[in-house]
């Protein structure tokens, strides 16, 4: 057996993996990455977000398996519509330039199945078998990131869960040369959708309830998948593909959060930190948003330690609120479909995860100030900021200028802010108007 010692290990190398492991290294510290390459070759659709997410992580490399915007047909609550903004990736090919991106760039990439995690006073400790020539290797590690997606083991954590879906994946090769293509449509039990790749690669993904269906053996699940897609209208020009060698697999979906994602020496994050419902369609994006917050309060626990309570609160409010967010409008976005409102699939997810609005009404949105962790240059700390319903973690700065002086001065002056604020941030009338109109228009003050 082999036996290792290093600083930082990430566990996993999907797009969160990769990107908190570049950041790491951006603030200096040795980083090693320890992956296996994805069990199946999915399509994912993405946005211009998750493009320009890529590119700032530094793994713009892995937009050579990202296609350009091609035409997406939805067929949702009975209103069909087309928009031209989706971006198909296939996953596998992606996967494997976000690991070749990490190795070009020098860091440490171990293809290694992590069988086995410890943590005691002194660390962790890795059990993990290489994939390359299949030896045991035991590591021992100061920090480590858990970045293994959906297969992050949660043993002893507290989870919450939304309705336990299952989606339904088969993959095929259809003829090429057809233009890149994606469809969506509701259905009694549960949605369907459909990607078609230039190469011809074809993806048919059904979504449904796990406790409401009854799934066929392992053997049949691809005969399943396209029998029920038969009689589905938008699905069509992907079946037409006389599909030969395929493959097919059963993939939980169902939304979870782990309430605890951040410990003294080890964080989650990605998929790990918060595996959120497919349908937003946004789950590379959250992904990378949690990966990409990461390192600074990685930087902030090892270096800062008075200031680890903040880091650890810094990033467990944003994966918190960024999961409660994507819960509710996914719960919106199930309610548009009002057909078949009573059927176990639809009823189960129009209600969770509450009643809250997913936007905050205005009329709550009295800011007050308050104490938050935020980000100062490469580490967390605390600072006073503006909380408001649409800012709940706060605004620290406003164009340079401290948001909570500004609010606190304009607020103790009616009717002449512009001179107050001005005194507070001692800066001239023109910038201080500005900041004015600035509070305006967020609804802090009234209108002038
Ligand atoms: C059915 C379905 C459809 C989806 N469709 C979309 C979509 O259209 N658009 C979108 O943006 N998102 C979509 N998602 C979500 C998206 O796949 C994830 O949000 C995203 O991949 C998460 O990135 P990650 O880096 O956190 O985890 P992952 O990408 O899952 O990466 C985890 C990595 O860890 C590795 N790993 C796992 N176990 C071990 C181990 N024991 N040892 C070592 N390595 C390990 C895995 O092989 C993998 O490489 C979909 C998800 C599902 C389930």
């Amino acid at each position: 057996m082999t036996m290792l010692e290093r600083h930082i290990v990430v566990l996993g190398a999907g797009p969160a993996g990769a990107a908190v492991a570049l950041g790491l290294r951006k603030l200096g510290h040795a980083v090693t990455v320890m992956g296996t390459p994805r069990a199946f070759g999915a399509i994912e659709g993405v946005s211009a977000r998750v493009v320009a997410g890529l590119r700032g992580a530094g793994l713009e490399a892995a937009l050579a398996a990202v296609q350009e915007p091609s035409a997406r047909q939805a067929h949702w609550g009975g209103q069909a519509t087309a928009v031209n903004s989706e971006r198909l990736v296939d996953r596998a090919a992606f996967d494997r330039l976000l690991w070749r991106a990490l190795a070009d760039q020098g860091i440490e990439c171990v293809p290694a199945q992590v069988q086995r995690w410890q943590a005691d006073d002194s660390g962790h400790w890795l059990q993990a078998q290489r994939r390359d020539d299949g030896s045991a290797l035991s590591v021992r590690a100061e920090f480590v990131v858990e970045a293994r997606g959906r297969w992050a083991p949660h043993a002893g954590q507290g989870l919450r869960r939304g309705p336990d879906t299952v989606a339904l994946l088969w993959r095929g090769q259809g003829p090429s040369g057809l233009a890149p293509a994606s469809a969506v449509e509701s259905l009694p039990e549960g949605w369907a959708w459909m990607a078609r790749l230039p190469g011809g690669a074809c993806c048919l993904q059904l979504t449904v309830d796990a406790e409401a269906t009854e799934l066929p053996p392992r053997a049949q699940l691809g005969a399943f998948i396209r029998q029920r897609l038969q009689t589905v209208a938008s699905a069509q020009p992907f079946l037409a593909a006389g599909a030969t060698a395929w493959t097919s697999v059963a993939r939980t979906s169902t939304a979870v959060l782990p309430d605890t994602v951040c410990g003294e020496r080890w964080i989650r994050v990605g998929d790990a930190a918060m595996a959120a419902d497919p349908l937003s369609g946004n789950g590379i994006f959250q992904s990378l948003s949690s990966a990409l917050q990461a390192p600074v309060v990685v930087h902030t626990l090892l270096n800062h330690p008075a200031d680890a309570g903040h880091a650890r609160r810094f990033h467990h409010e944003r994966v918190h609120g960024l999961f409660e967010r994507f819960a509710r409008i996914g719960r919106d976005f199930y309610a548009q479909e009002t057909r078949w409102a009573q059927e176990p699939f639809w009823a189960a997810r129009r209600a969770w995860p509450d009643a809250v609005p997913s936007h905050a009404q205005t009329a709550d949105a009295a800011p007050r100030v308050a104490q938050r962790p935020v980000v100062d240059r490469d580490r967390i700390r605390l600072a006073e900021v503006v909380v408001t319903a649409d800012q709940p973690l706060g605004v620290w700065h406003v164009e340079g200028a401290q948001a909570g002086a500004m609010w606190r001065a304009a607020r103790s002056a009616p009717g002449r802010e512009t001179q107050a604020v001005a005194q507070a941030l001692d800066c001239d009338a023109p910038r201080a108007q500005r900041l004015v109109a600035w509070m305006q228009a967020q609804g802090w003050l009234a209108p002038g």
